[in-house]
């Protein structure tokens, strides 16, 4: 079964002014399509086309470099447009669910883990993804990949593997259109569209 290009959950224009619809037209309808086509003919007629794009990134994104590359690409965008939201931003934290409590033991503060993660974003030199996930220890964590790798993934990451609750693209394709070479400024707007309560629902589903 070939994979889907998800749908956007909102329209191109709805996160702005933080994120502006030229970007996100180009950067959903050209990028992540074409990861997700890109990774379709990667698997076209093989056994791979059976296994979830979760079981394709642990077992065979360290052996594959299509599927490394365009599935990694697929899955990374998929969790991106979900964790954002017009409604996003600190007021979407929920403090008192499971998550929130875990998270405040763990970073102290929404403003000391938002440093620490856009310290992070900022220093992966190069493209890559900066995530918060929950390591096999069920311990929160902000670390960072480069290209399309991701902490599912059975690559060397320096430590970064888990399950991906939150994740922020730093290629330039992301925020090239409209902040340039200032990446700071980008991983600062996007603090304004994160749909925590999404984020909150991933750490829900990765804790069992
Ligand atoms: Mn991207």
């Amino acid at each position: 079964m070939a994979f889907k290009l998800p749908d956007l959950p909102y329209d191109y224009k709805a996160l702005e002014p933080h994120f502006d619809g030229k970007t996100m037209k180009i950067h959903y309808g050209k990028h992540h399509a074409g990861y997700t086509n890109k990774l379709n003919g990667a698997i076209e007629g093989t056994d791979l086309e059976k296994l979830s794009i979760e079981e394709l990134l642990k077992k065979h994104a360290a052996s594959n470099t299509g599927v490394r590359n365009n599935g990694g690409g697929f899955y990374n965008h998929s969790l991106f447009w979900k964790i954002l939201s017009p409604e996003g931003g600190d007021g979407s934290f929920p403090k008192t669910s499971k998550f929130g409590k875990d998270f405040l033991k763990t970073f102290g503060t929404l403003e000391k883990f938002k440093e620490d993660f856009s310290k992070t974003a900022a220093t992966r030199f190069g493209s890559g993804w900066a995530w918060l996930c929950l390591n096999k220890r069920k311990k929160l964590k902000i670390c960072s990949t480069p290209n399309q790798d991701n902490p599912l993934m059975n690559v060397e990451t320096n430590g970064c593997s888990g399950k991906p609750l939150l994740g922020l693209d730093v290629w330039e394709h992301a925020y090239y259109l409209k902040y340039q070479n200032k990446r700071p400024d980008y991983i600062e707007a996007f603090f304004s569209i994160v749909n925590w309560k999404q984020v909150s629902k991933n750490y829900n589903a990765a804790v069992k």
